[in-house]
């Protein structure tokens, strides 16, 4: 009809513009609405922001469960799975110390704490971090309906394996199940790429209450350390994974960034990787060709325990509160510093504003004020917009390494611009 033809310059749109539009459109709405002070309108906008992220957190526990069983099922073989694990382990590690590094660095050269005003610190209730052994017990739910309802998706994950397993294991007898959920999967496939086509729009109406409700003028006290934050997740993005991928995996770097865009700028919005999950799955295979059996399991596991820009976040912000108060910090402290923030990520589940919660772990682990983690608090959103960002763009690279490692990349999706489209 003729409303279908007027839209169709829209709606024909890559996913990926029309994501990128409804960013730019939302900031610009966002900022005119609190200048005039109208915010009370973008946080009328933001409901149907909230709409699009029930819809995909909707997913989650099923496209987790179910992709994950037809990958390990797919991969016919456990010492492809043990090999993948430890792969994946190291890679997620060993980046996030890196991360923490140049966070550390930056923070360092720049000195964003120096001359910076104290009075302004509000009281704010600082959580318990939990300790290595209870992250590594919660591991394996007690209750594997309990670990579905909550959507506790490290429980999910160690259960959707030894099942995936078992139907390996088992055989012949087992087809009826292996050809359930083969079928399954399409089928959560296919309604994730639905809720998907809402992408632009959840994403301007975030945007436009994030703009609306922060305003420039309440991001200068800080700039410095949000520049830095910035700053250090391109460098990171850029110079780490474009590196690794580069010259470790032989892969195109350009067509990494194209076709990780949009889970990207959704986490962006968005602040939670575990949320854009659906998102970084369908980017991953669609855009990056990387295979079922590797993406269902790099992917969950990323989403949940890796975590480059919250560390790097940490790094920044832990060197700016020893600035602020004047506390100096050795050799030791930087270590330190290194070491809790990397495990430290592990259990940082990733959801809007946690990596706040985890910084009062870094601070305590080297004896720093916690009042630091109430000045952050402040701005937290827009630094929570940047480390969420990388840590997605870390999960896609990682994704693409084992892959290719693997030999499960397909190097034609891969190498062939994307083409995610908003299909209903
Ligand atoms: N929001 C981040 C994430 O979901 C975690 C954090 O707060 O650092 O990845």
């Amino acid at each position: 009809g003729p409303i279908a033809r007027f839209l169709s310059p829209w709606t024909r749109l890559a996913l990926w513009k029309q994501i990128f539009i409804a960013l730019v459109l939302g900031l610009g709405l966002g900022i005119v609405l609190n200048q005039t002070g109208r915010a009370d309108i973008a946080a009328d906008i933001k409901p149907l922001g909230d709409l699009f992220i029930r819809g995909i957190k909707m997913l989650i526990v099923p496209l987790v469960f179910i992709s994950l069983v037809t990958g390990v099922a797919s991969l016919n073989n456990l010492s492809k799975i043990g090999r993948l694990s430890v792969k994946t382990l190291v890679l997620y590690l060993g980046m996030t110390a890196v991360a923490i590094t140049i966070g550390l660095g930056l923070a360092t050269v720049f000195q964003p704490g120096v001359g910076i005003d104290l009075g302004s610190a509000a009281n704010v209730e600082v959580r318990e971090a939990p300790t290595a052994v209870d992250t590594l017990l919660g591991l394996v739910p007690t209750n594997a309906v309990e670990a579905f309802a909550v959507g506790n998706v490290l429980q999910i994950i160690v259960f959707a394996i030894l099942f995936g397993l078992s139907i390996t294991l088992v055989g012949e007898k087992a087809r009826p199940v292996r050809v359930f959920f083969e079928s399954a999967a399409e089928i959560i496939y296919r309604m994730t790429s639905i809720i998907i086509a809402f992408t632009p729009y959840g994403v301007f109406a975030l945007m436009t209450w994030v703009a609306g409700t922060y305003g420039l003028a309440m991001l200068a006290p800080l700039a410095k350390v949000i520049g830095i934050v910035y700053l250090g997740c391109f460098v990171h993005a850029i110079v780490v994974y474009g590196g690794m991928l580069r010259f470790l995996a032989r892969l195109n770097p350009l067509r990494y960034f194209q076709g990780s865009v949009e889970p990207i700028m959704l986490a962006f919005t968005s602040t939670s990787s575990s949320g854009t999950l659906p998102v970084t799955m369908m980017a991953a295979e669609q855009n990056l060709g990387v295979k079922r059996g590797v993406s269902s399991f790099v992917l969950p596991l990323g989403a949940t325990i890796n975590m480059d820009g919250t560390a790097l976040y940490q790094g920044v912000c832990a060197l700016f509160i020893a600035q602020a108060y004047g506390v100096d910090l050795g050799m030791t402290e930087y270590v330190t510093i290194i070491m809790t923030a990397t495990l430290g990520s592990i259990g940082t589940a990733g959801v809007p504003g946690a990596g706040l919660i985890m910084l009062s772990l870094v601070l305590t682990s080297v004896g720093l004020p916690l009042e630091g983690v109430a000045i952050i608090a402040g701005i937290d959103r827009v630094l929570d917009m940047a480390r969420t960002g990388l840590n997605v763009a870390g999960d896609c690279a990682v994704s693409c390494l084992v892959a290719k490692s693997e030999g499960e990349l397909d190097e034609e999706v891969f190498n062939t611009p994307h083409v995610m489209r908003s299909e209903l």
